[in-house]
């Protein structure tokens, strides 16, 4: 029987998926295993690799005995990940040192601001790698495992010790130790990697001391990493494509080309826009990275990328802190009991704001309440404190690449709210395209295996097979949208002052 499907193993912070995708690159089905948070102090977030590993493995192996499928029907599989996340392992025993540090956990926060808070080396970081100096991307977090797990060190620098992101680990793990490599979205968030010369750097390696001989191999996103030989799944399945989560997501979109963008509307929201061969330098402290491309692009291809804290998190405060909802659902058919929020401003700044904004010391707000404010104007507020947050974020990256998203795309849990959509759509005043399939971020891993596969043949191909999109224009007059992002400036601005 001929080839069907390619499999999208989407290894997220919660759980892990399997997802079965067809030649029209409709979701057949997917199973969905979820594992333990591991809060060990306050402020450290770690998972155990083993966990990751058998619910990743678990769901795939589900997958295909449900639908009984063998190595015969599937073209591909395809990893996307939670980035920066990071795991080091003996490859004799293939057992890691220790709990995989997550990319939330800030226990290496004193460690960066020792190692890079001079200005010269943030600037030289900022340089080599698009990033600015955080404990959240993988460097400080190799360093403190092999400065804390007894022996570590000494074994790192005999060589008997691997480091990797996830989808390093699952590769490694599901080639039966064979393949030790990762894809440039990956490495480009690990603060290792020089994004411009497409090489682990010497002298980053150096200043976290962290030995050459752990780094895995940097391949093509879309291309060869080796074939399943692991007990319980079929073997000989070529591995094909790899992307971090929002890099894939980009992918999933078909934002292929220069000035394309996506906005992941999740509990924070993330926004990325392609920016073809140009490594775009942010005035706003947004982040450069790899976006990921399909085989025969012949040259790296580059991505500006911005993050709100509080997205689709601030629904859920509304429901759990103030009980104003139910479900995050409901919140749209309330919204829409009023036409706007009466003057209501929420300012999110649970944990202070970001792009472009910058104030860690400021912290929310709710404004402009009078007597007449009710459950609906409250909920409203929320909402569209979201689409308010990406607006400004869309407006710092423009500024930035010196180009206009001109449509944006959009996916994740809390763009399946229409009012919030629109209201998107109104306040940039651009056009909106939500896919049928939100589900991108499986879909851009199915994409990069199935072309590295020849499963599809190209980009354009990938572009022709997209369902058709919900769309959202924008038809708010335009002085009532300028008068309404006036009173939000304001309420910006009283929140940090
Ligand atoms: P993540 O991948 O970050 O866990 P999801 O993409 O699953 O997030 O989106 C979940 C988030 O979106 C939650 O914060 C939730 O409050 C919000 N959300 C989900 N559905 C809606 C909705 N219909 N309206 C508004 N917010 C929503």
């Amino acid at each position: 029987m001929s080839k069907q499907y390619v499999i999208a193993l989407d290894q997220g912070t919660t759980s892990s998926r399997a997802v079965l995708i067809d030649h029209e690159a409709r979701m057949v089905d997917f199973v969905q295993r979820p594992f333990t948070q591991i809060y060990p102090k306050p402020g450290w977030v770690e998972h155990n690799p083993q966990e990751i590993l058998f619910s990743q493995l678990g769901s795939l192996a589900e997958l295909l005995a449900k639908h009984n499928l063998t190595e015969a029907n599937i073209a591909a599989i395809g990893i996307d990940n939670q980035r920066e996340t990071t795991i080091v392992w003996d490859p004799s025993t293939g057992q890691p040192i220790a709990n995989a540090i997550v990319w939330q956990c800030r226990r290496t926060a004193d460690l960066v601001e020792r190692l890079c808070g001079d200005p010269k080396t943030t600037a030289m970081i900022r340089k080599k790698t698009g990033l600015l100096p955080d404990a959240y991307f993988s460097a400080s977090k190799v360093a403190w495992l092999l400065d804390h797990v007894e022996g570590a060190r000494a074994r790192a620098e005999a060589g008997e010790l691997l480091f990797g992101t996830v989808d390093t680990y699952l590769i490694w793990v599901l080639t039966g130790g064979l393949v030790h490599a990762t894809d440039p979205t990956n490495a480009s968030r690990t603060m290792l990697y020089n994004i411009h010369e497409g090489c682990w750097d010497d002298e980053l390696l150096q200043l976290f001391n962290i030995p050459a001989s752990m780094m895995p191999e940097v391949r093509p996103s879309s291309g060869s990493f080796g074939e399943t030989s692991y007990p319980g799944i079929p073997a000989g399945i070529p591995i094909c494509g790899v992307a971090g989560d929002q890099q894939a997501s980009l992918f999933g979109q078909c934002c292929f080309a220069p000035g394309q963008a996506k906005n992941t509307y999740g509990t924070g929201c993330f926004l990325l826009m392609h920016t073809g061969a140009d490594a775009v330098a942010s005035q706003n402290q947004l982040v450069t990275t790899i976006a990921a491309s399909g085989p025969n692009v012949g040259h790296t291809e580059y991505a500006l990328e911005g993050s709100v804290f509080v997205g689709g998190a601030v629904m859920q405060w509304v429901r759990d802190e103030l009980g104003l909802i139910r479900t995050a659902a409901e919140s749209e058919a309330l919204a829409a009991e009023v036409e706007d929020t009466g003057g209501v401003y929420i300012v999110p700044a649970f944990t202070g704001l970001g792009a472009p904004w910058w104030n860690s010391e400021a912290r929310g707000t709710i404004s402009g309440i009078t007597r007449g404010t009710n459950r609906s104007h409250l909920v409203r507020a929320a909402l569209e404190s979201i689409a308010y947050q990406v607006s400004d974020l869309v407006h710092a990256m423009e500024a930035d690449a010196h180009r206009p998203i001109e449509v944006l795309n959009v996916d994740g849990g809390a763009s399946a709210n229409n009012l919030l959509m629109q209201f998107q759509a109104d306040i940039l005043d651009r056009t909106l395209r939500r896919p049928q399939n939100i589900e991108t971020t499986a879909l851009g891993a199915a994409f990069l295996a199935g072309l590295g596969a020849g499963f599809w043949t190209s980009t354009d191909e990938l572009r022709a097979l997209r369902s058709s999109d919900d769309v959202f224009a924008p038809k708010m007059d335009r002085e009532r949208a300028d008068e309404l992002l006036y009173g939000w400036a304001k309420a910006v601005h009283r929140t940090i002052g």
